[in-house]
């Protein structure tokens, strides 16, 4: 019978490692990047593309997912995997991070967050609890714990608290996760770091979640605008304060170079819009750098959008073509410019996960920057 959830690492190199986590739903091949399925839908594919690409596992929005269609009706349809038609596991979110960056009037106290709806304007209690809660309806299987953020630029005072704050709502988020409900058997719960980029609030953190004891641990609270260098500098530290055997994971992170940057300082897996909200807007990620569909100069040119990606766009369609498809707001243009950059990152951890596996990963790893750089 399989494990509820087990990390097993298969082999590391420097800082980074590569390995398996196995839920009953299936495996997660890490280092991982989950496309992100807000509303239900990685936008612009269908789950079964998704798979082709080499997506393990994908990531839900508890927030959006309350709002609309909701949480209960979500669950009365047979959960989020029947309801949108992917079988794998999902992780969701907390809400935490989008109620306080989209919703409304939002009130916070220590009992949770009081909101209007950006939708419609309804009232909502967004807490541990009902998170928990919310995301065991939806039938998730990497729950998240609820937490507060702060920006990067706060006070230390307000830094110190929201964190505070923040442990004392991961253990509310772990007693309504062992309380159980429907999937209790099949689902996991992470703890997220807080801390904003101080070192010393990041271990008390750190030591708080250890505490309270989690299946894996996330770094909250990075890539909100820091940028890349003071990222890497709390990246230096944070990893290494959260337990070796389990699983971390890097939220909302982000761009390629970012990523191969991540995992080199011990992260396992990530989340980000980039892929397919770059699709929709004309961006390509290829081994050269990011490149705009729409420029003029890719008008007549007729290879591929990344000669070395094997993906089914790359191997059917021309840069000529996807320029005029997005150029003319064709919706086919939105679906493939999404595929591509979805099979680029997919190809991308395939990549990492085979040079951590091989001893290589620095030699990887400046290759793929000097690449990067070179056609930006
Ligand atoms: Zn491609």
């Amino acid at each position: 019978m399989t494990a509820r959830f087990s990390f097993d690492i298969h082999a590391t190199d420097g800082r980074a490692r590569t390995g398996t986590i196995t839920m009953k739903r299936g495996e997660i091949r890490t280092p991982a990047f989950m496309p992100v399925g807000t509303a239900a839908t990685v936008k612009a594919m269908k789950p079964g593309d998704v798979r082709a690409s080499g997506a393990d596992i994908i990531l839900g929005n508890t927030y959006h997912l309350m709002l609309r269609p909701g949480a209960e009706r979500v669950n009365r349809l047979g959960g989020l995997h029947g309801f949108m038609g992917w079988d794998r596991p999902i992780l969701t979110d907390s809400g935490g991070y989008q109620v306080m960056s989209l919703a409304e009037l939002t009130k916070r106290s220590e009992d949770g967050v009081a909101f209007k709806s950006h939708l419609d304007g309804t009232r909502h209690l967004l807490s541990p609890e009902r998170s928990i809660e919310i995301q065991r309806l939806l039938g998730s299987n990497i729950v998240m714990a609820f937490d507060e953020l702060v920006p990067t630029t706060s006070t230390r005072e307000v830094q110190a608290s929201a964190m505070e704050r923040s442990m004392r709502w991961a253990k509310r988020s772990r007693d309504a996760f062992d309380a159980g409900g429907q999937h209790a058997e099949d689902n996991a719960i992470f703890g997220i770091q807080q801390g904003a980029l101080d070192e010393g609030f990041r271990k008390s953190s750190a030591d708080a979640l250890i505490d309270i004891g989690f299946d894996g641990y996330a770094i909250g609270g990075l890539a909100v605008g820091e940028g890349q260098e003071a990222m890497f500098g709390c990246l230096d530290f944070a990893p290494g304060q959260l337990p070796v055997e389990k699983p971390r994971y890097l939220m909302g992170v982000g761009k390629p170079t970012d990523i191969v940057g991540a995992v080199e300082r011990g992260v396992d897996m990530f989340d980000c819009v980039l892929p397919t909200r770059s699709g929709r807007t004309g961006q390509a990620f290829t081994r050269q750098g990011p490149i705009n569909i729409r420029n003029a100069r890719f008008a007549e040119d007729q290879g591929p959008l990344d000669p070395a990606c094997g993906c089914p766009v790359c191997t059917t369609w021309s840069r000529a073509y996807l320029h005029h498809l997005v150029r003319a707001g064709e919706i086919l243009g939105a679906m493939l410019m999404t595929e591509h950059n979805i099979w680029f990152y997919q190809q991308m951890m395939a990549d990492l996960r085979a040079a951590i596996a091989e001893g290589r990963l620095t030699a990887f790893a400046d290759d793929f920057r000097a690449r990067y750089a070179a056609g930006q």
